[in-house]
């Protein structure tokens, strides 16, 4: 089966996320067609969808005024996965505790963009993710943190006692960058654990 991933190209790190998706994707024997999302009329067309890190206040706002903010909203409901990463996580929660942002509340959270970037900029841990072997190097990047969760939402991760992965149904979402190692672990929890399993 051709798997057919859409990454939301508005902004940030497209290239990265194909490329981990089709590393995943090899892994498991089936091939990933990677389509870019920056018009209304493909959600609809894949069978996963990502949706990168950026700046969460551009990112909603061209998602809602082109109307791919709908497509996914549907996609998320008709149970397919979404991997929502960094400001994806932002865009993808249901209160950003910023009213520039239009959330899709697909994901029961609440988060606090930029917390851990008042401390440090940017980091790299080694982290322990449910459903993952061995630890996996997480890239944070002016990274939201994950305030609170719905008793729907499972913690996959945590990284300073605040949970920095979690997954709601088919939504999976990081405050990190997984895109930004060689390691497609993440992309295929996300993806293929749930399509293929
Ligand atoms: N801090 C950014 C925001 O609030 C997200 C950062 C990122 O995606 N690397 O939108």
């Amino acid at each position: 089966m051709t798997l057919v991933a859409g990454v939301v190209a508005v902004q940030g790190d497209v290239s990265e996320h194909a490329d981990a998706i089709r590393r995943a994707a090899a892994a498991h024997d089936d091939p990933a067609e990677v389509r870019e999302i920056r018009t209304a009329g493909v959600v609809p067309e894949c069978d996963v969808l990502l949706l990168p890190g950026g700046e969460s206040t551009t990112i909603s706002r061209h998602l809602a005024a082109d109307g791919i903010d709908e497509e996914i909203r549907d996609h998320v409901a008709a149970g397919k996965p979404l991997l929502a990463t960094c400001a994806g996580l932002i865009v993808a929660s249901t209160d950003a505790k910023d009213d520039r942002v239009a959330t899709l509340d697909v994901l029961d959270v609440t988060v606090d963009r930029n917390a851990f970037g008042r401390q440090v900029d940017s980091f790299e841990a080694p982290l322990d993710v449910e459903g993952l072997d061995e630890p996996f190097p997480a890239v944070f990047i002016r990274a939201p943190v994950i305030d609170e969760v719905d008793e729907a939402v499972t913690v996959l991760a945590s990284w300073d006692d605040r949970p920095v992965a979690v997954r709601q149904g088919s939504v999976v979402a990081t405050s990190f960058h997984p895109e930004l190692t060689n390691d497609p672990r993440v992309h295929d929890l996300a993806f293929f654990e749930s399509v293929l399993a």
